[in-house]
């Protein structure tokens, strides 16, 4: 079992196989995309999937595939039938914004793929656009039916909550009452060089505290006849690896989870560590600290992979201080 220099367990990889994406969401990536890089520059499918094998010998047992946009990434049905295959690694699950699920959904559960999340910010199809800078959002609200359709479970879905964007929260507390659909808020994040919502970045004002949200939401559900938000225990809890607090409506089927990276720190909990596309691992996602493991995996070193892999693990910091931008933007670091 691998283990920090903080005795934290660590046993989940979040893996960006691209930093590449068919949307531009305003808070993530500038609208011209990221810098070219050639594709040289990025790990290939082999490499990372011997990545996942090394790690999986060092202690290793659950992996997110995410970006950029992991659907883009030609192969990646593969990658996942490889990284499901690999003795160790009990369960692969990825982040994507749907659009290309209805295409890809049947191919990536017959991989292996168990669980998805998908991320939409909001119900309304114009803020879509606005916030996605050209995205339908019928093509995600597809990829959520066929996410359910071909038996990915849990099905979660995403929102990063913005106060400016006035986002509609019980619109999307809605949405966990009939279907077996997991919402989750997550709590916006001074990550990269975001933009924010109106080109002047982020701003500590546009975070909502979970806190508040959850009250706000309780507020507004009883009014309209939902009931009160009830807290789920653990084993109650849809299946997952990270820190949410779940709640549900009375007779709901599925859940509204709230994750506050920002205002309530989890590092205490923290049991990951990420490879970013072009092949350095990332010990903490607010911090700029990376060690590469590129080089060592092309020359096939895979002893040296295992040590950097270890260097890595020995660097997570005890905690992060609401550090405010990182070098990278979020979708080359793997959110
Ligand atoms: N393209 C995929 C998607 O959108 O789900 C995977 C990559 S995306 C970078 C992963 C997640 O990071 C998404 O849920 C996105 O909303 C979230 N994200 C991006 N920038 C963020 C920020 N500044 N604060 C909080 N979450 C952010
Ligand atoms: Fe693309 Fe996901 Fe970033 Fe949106 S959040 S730009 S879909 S990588």
């Amino acid at each position: 079992m691998a283990r920090d220099s903080h005795g934290r367990t660590i046993d989940y990889l979040r893996i960006s196989v691209t930093d590449r994406c068919n949307l531009r969401c305003m808070y993530c990536m500038p609208e011209e995309g990221v810098p070219f890089k050639p594709h040289g520059a990025m790990l290939t499918l082999e490499e990372i999937a011997q990545f996942v094998r090394l790690a999986a010998k060092e202690g290793f047992s659950r992996v997110r595939l995410t970006g950029g946009e992991p659907l883009v990434r030609l192969g990646i049905g593969e990658l996942v039938h490889q990284i499901a295959h690999t003795p160790g690694i009990e369960r692969i699950a990825m982040t994507t914004n749907g659009i290309l699920l209805p295409k890809m959904a049947d191919e990536l559960r017959t991989a292996g793929l168990s669980r998805v999340n998908i991320s939409l910010d909001t119900l309304d199809s114009e803020q879509f656009t606005r916030i996605t800078r050209w995205g339908e959002i019928n093509d995600v609200f597809a990829g959520i039916d066929a996410a359910l359709a071909v038996g990915f479970a849990p099905v979660k879905i995403n929102a990063v909550v913005v106060r400016s964007l006035n986002q509609d929260f019980l619109a999307f507390a809605r949405l966990s009452v009939d279907r077996p659909l997991h919402v989750r808020f997550i709590e916006y994040m001074p990550v990269g060089t975001s933009e924010g919502t109106d080109g002047s970045g982020w701003a500590a004002t546009d975070t909502i505290p979970n806190e508040e949200l959850i009250a706000l939401l309780d507020t507004q559900a009883r009014a309209a006849g939902l009931g009160a938000l009830i807290p789920l225990g653990d084993t109650a809890r849809p299946e997952g690896w990270g820190p949410a607090r779940y709640y549900h409506f009375e007779g709901a089927a599925g859940t509204i989870g709230f994750i506050s990276a920002f205002s309530r720190h989890f590092c205490a909990e923290c049991n990951r560590l990420r490879l970013t596309a072009e092949g350095a691992l990332r010990p903490c996602l607010f911090s700029d600290v990376e060690f590469n493991v590129q080089d060592a995996l092309r020359a096939g070193d895979d002893e040296t992979v295992r040590r950097v892999l270890r260097e890595a693990l020995g660097a997570k910091p005890e905690r992060h201080h609401n550090r405010v931008g990182t070098e990278r933007l979020m979708s080359q670091i793997g959110g």
